[in-house]
Order: structure tokens, then sequence, then C-alpha cells
């Protein structure tokens, strides 16, 4: 008895999932009409975390190619029954740096680097791979003066820029941040311009364009679109508020 409600608690809703898509990506395309720019700039990435392989197979089937997960264990499970997916897989949370080497293999792009040892772990570990493609890494940047937060500061970010772009197995592809939740979102409006602006320092810093931003959520991603972002992560507005661990 217990095992069937278990069961039925479960079960993915896979229209509300369709629709649930369909609806971010209508907002996604007016908020860059707003902005002035076009909605294939953004990539929707889906964040899965929590969620059961069942409603990725869903949102993929809707359309959805981008997903993230935000533990390096938990995907190793999922993607078991996912392996058909065409999709592009990003590492989105915090990476320990004795799981880099897994993750590395599990993964096309690592969304949160944001020290040197792990990128060049990440690096070793798609070493002597012939024909594998670099491995895609963004630095995730702490635009919050807080403390204990992840992220590079943004005043150390250069100077970690210049040594990533020197590994040969990684593609350094732009930055990342995770601002404070604010209720108000126009409040997080600055965070979004600050990873900008510096995305536009380190271009010169570097002497190429970093095409990637990535930033804005459930609750703020059109803010985020309008300053400039190029991909957004968005979990709870596709998948639906996430089961307590
Ligand atoms: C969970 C998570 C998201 C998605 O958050 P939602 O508010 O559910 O959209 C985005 N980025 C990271 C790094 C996350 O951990």
């Amino acid at each position: 008895m217990l095992g069937c409600k278990l069961e039925a608690i479960s079960t993915v809703d896979r229209e509300q999932i369709r629709d649930n898509l369909f609806r971010v990506q209508e907002r996604i395309a007016a908020a860059a009409q707003k902005a002035g720019r076009r909605s294939d700039e953004v990539a929707l990435i889906g964040v899965a975390k929590t969620q059961p392989a069942e409603a990725i197979r869903a949102a993929y089937e809707a359309g959805l190619s981008h997903f993230g997960e935000n533990r390096v264990q938990e995907w190793e499970g999922k993607r078991a029954t996912l392996g058909d997916l065409q999709a592009t897989w990003h590492l989105v949370g915090h990476l320990q740096s004795n799981k880099a080497a897994r993750a590395a293999g599990l993964f096309q792009s690592v969304d949160s680097v944001d020290d040197f040892a792990l990128a060049q772990r990440l690096d070793r570990a798609r070493d002597g791979k012939d024909g594998e493609p670099k491995l895609r890494v963004l630095l995730e940047v702490r635009v919050e003066e807080e403390e204990g937060k992840s992220g590079v500061r943004a005043e150390q970010a250069a100077a970690l820029v210049e040594k990533v772009v020197a590994l040969s197995h990684l593609e350094l592809a732009g930055l990342m941040c995770i601002p404070p939740f604010l209720g108000d979102v126009d409040k997080v409006r600055p965070y979004f311009r600050r990873l900008r602006e510096l995305r536009d320092s380190l271009d010169h810093t570097i002497g190429r364009r970093l095409p990637v931003l990535s930033m804005g959520m459930s609750h703020d991603f059109e803010v985020a679109i309008e300053e400039g972002a190029t991909e957004v992560r968005v979990g709870t507005a596709i998948f639906g508020s996430r089961t307590a661990k």
C-alpha cells in the first residue's frame, strides 16, 4: 500500500511541465523583445535538481535541450535512464575538487568554476582523451560582498580568467552568478549589471570576447535578460516546486 502511494506521489505531470515550459519560453521572448534583443540570443537551461528523470524526459520531449544539475552524484543516478537524450548537461552547483574528474566525464559544461585548482583538475581529467571536445566552463563570480558565498570575488576574476584561458582542455565561455534572492526583482538588477560590466572589462584583459553570461532564475530571469543574460537557469518555473530533501 505504502509503495503504491509513494509511486502516485512521484508521478510526473508531463502536461504541466510542457505548459510551464511554453510559458517560460514566452516570457523569455517578451523580455528579449523589451530589451531589443532576439529571443534566440538567450538559451534556456532547465535546472532539474531534485526532480526525477521522467520530469527531464518530459521537458526534453517538449523541446528543452539544456539541463542543469547541482550535484554530481544526483546526476550519476538519473542519467542511467536518459542516455538516449541528445541534450547538453550543465553542472550549475558548487563542485568540490575531489569530484572534478567525475564531473568532467558527466557534463558538457561546468558553469560554477571558482578557483584555479578546480580548473586544473577539470583540465587534467580531459587530458589524453583524443577527439573529445574541450570542456566548456564558466567562472562563477560572487557579486555579493558577503563572505562565505561561492564564486570568485570580482576583483580576483581577471587573475583567474588569465590562468584558466591558458588551460588547453577547457573552453572558457563566460561568467555566471547567483545574486541574492530578493522579492523586489528590480533590486537584483545591479548585480546582473555588475556581472555584465565585469565581463566587458575581462574582454579587454584577455583580448577576446567572453560570449556567455549565465544569470537569472525563475523569479528574476526577465530582469537578467534585460541586463544581457545569454543563458538563464530556470528550475521551479518549469518543473514545479522542489521536493524537500
Ligand atoms: C536551483 C538553481 C537554479 C534554479 O532555481 P529556480 O529558482 O528554481 O529557478 C538556478 N541556478 C542554480 C545554480 C541553482 O542551484
